[in-house]
């Protein structure tokens, strides 16, 4: 997502960037710009009036033209006034009330409101620690149920049986009942959804928000629908009282206009961004991040906290106290390293998040591909404890052996030890003063 938006707008920056000093002329350019990528993204016209017009006053103001760098102080206004388009602040789910605390989610059919009840069970679950029960009043649909029944299984959340023959307000009724006998800490309850806001759905859902008061009524609504979701997003804020959103489907080619209009319509945060179709994919929403990945400057941030979430914590003590200890470096303890870069999603992934990277020419991103990462980790693979151990064994006929084995060529072999040395070479200059300094010189 983003990516034209990122384009577009990094380039009138870069313009704003290259003059020492601002004219009002300038600005004025740079600021129609700036208007039309953020129509080209999709963008609701009263979002990009009111967000033009607040970047123009401060641009033009005292802030920006006196400074020492006019360029470099308008670029941040810029930045700052993206943030505040996109919610300030980081925001989850309110745990203040008295448990449980019910989450109603919202939205058109097709939006990924089951999908999404599944994601957010699982991660209440697993990163907050909540016992979590989920039910679904869609009565018009009996496959909508059974799809919930499916998710909720799948991430190990109870599922509140419910039939078509119920009413929608009396299924929430006994799933509150159940939930609370049950001592659960979260109640999330499902609706039906329509392919286009109709009265009936809307007062359906909102007898449903009188009966049971949730603590959160989150708008589920998907960020490839543009100008649409706008539309919507005024539809169920007017008729509900919405505590939040969340933009679905962002890992599509959205062009960005929903995420960037919603929060201003609704007046409410984006709290979470799902970003695929499989359970783990939510992720809490960051206005101050994605406003920099936005501008081109990459989500340091979010790589930072995946390469800690992923990464094996035992298994890199383990070979940091080897390096610390000046135990040798094997090609044992490279594989293992190999493995968990791969673990985090390869280096593709973890170069789109960094700051620059989609100016970097393919040749060299084809240089770190995932590819050679598996081609390196079948190398090791077919050899034997013994050559892993102790590499200087490997010679003409054992690496034609391994190249074989692994189908790649003698080249690739020898290339994967060339590799080896120079890793063990720095292995060794790191030794003594621990992994985190080397960890922490190469997170910059
Ligand atoms: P509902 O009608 O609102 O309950 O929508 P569903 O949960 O059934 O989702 C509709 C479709 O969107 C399904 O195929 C989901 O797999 C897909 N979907 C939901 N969220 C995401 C997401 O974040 N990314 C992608 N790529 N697909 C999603």
């Amino acid at each position: 997502m983003f990516d034209n938006l990122t384009d577009k707008l990094s380039k009138s920056i870069q313009k704003i960037r290259g003059q020492a000093n601002l004219s009002e002329d300038n600005v004025k350019e740079a600021l129609r710009e700036v208007r039309v990528a953020l129509l080209e993204a999709d963008v609701a016209l009263p979002v990009v009036k009111s967000f033009i017009e607040d970047v123009k006053t401060r641009a033009l103001g005292k802030e920006v033209m006196t400074s020492l760098k006019p360029a470099q102080v308008m670029v941040k206004v810029v930045q700052e006034e993206l943030i505040k388009v996109l919610g300030e602040s980081t925001e989850g789910i309110n745990f203040n009330a008295q448990p449980p605390v019910v989450i109603l989610m919202a939205g058109l059919q097709g939006a990924g409101k089951t999908t999404t009840t599944g994601k957010l069970a699982k991660y209440l679950q697993e990163r907050e620690n909540k016992k979590v029960m989920v039910v679904s009043a869609d009565v018009y649909r009996p496959a909508a149920i059974e799809q919930l029944q499916t998710v909720a299984e799948q991430v190990g959340a109870t599922w509140f049986p419910s039939s078509v023959v119920d009413d929608p307000v009396t299924i929430g009724m006994t799933a509150l009942q159940a939930a609370k006998k049950g001592y659960f800490d979260v109640l999330i309850v499902d609706t039906a959804g329509r392919l286009a806001v109709d009265d009936a759905m809307m007062k359906e859902i909102k007898s449903l928000q009188n009966t049971i008061s949730p603590t959160e009524t989150l708008f589920v609504v998907d960020a490839m629908t543009g100008q649409d979701a706008a539309n919507t997003a005024k539809a169920f804020s007017d008729a509900l009282d919405l505590t939040g959103v969340v933009l679905t489907k962002i890992d599509g080619d959205a062009r960005g206009g929903a995420a960037l209009s919603v929060k201003t319509i609704t007046g409410k945060p984006i709290k979470f961004q799902g970003v695929g179709e499989k359970m783990e994919a939510l992720e809490p929403f960051h206005p101050d991040r994605i406003a920099s990945s936005i501008l081109g400057m990459g989500d340091v941030l979010s790589l930072v906290e995946e390469v800690e979430r992923k990464i094996d914590k035992k298994k890199a003590e383990k070979l940091a106290k080897k390096v610390a200890t000046g135990n040798k470096f094997t090609l044992e303890d490279f594989q293992e390293q190999l493995l968990q870069m791969q673990n985090m999603g390869g280096m593709t992934s973890m170069l789109d998040k960094l700051p620059g990277m989609s100016n970097l020419p393919d040749m060299v991103k084809d240089q770190v591909n995932d590819k050679t990462t598996g081609r390196m980790l079948a190398v090791i693979n077919s050899m034997t404890i013994k050559e892993k151990r102790y590499p200087q064994l490997i010679k003409g006929s054992r690496k034609r052996r391994i190249a074989n084995g692994s189908g790649t060529t003698i080249q690739d072999v020898s290339k994967l030890l060339k590799q080896y040395t120079q890793m063990q070479k720095m292995m060794r200059k790191f030794k003594g003063k621990g992994m985190m300094k080397m960890m922490q010189k190469l997170g910059g």
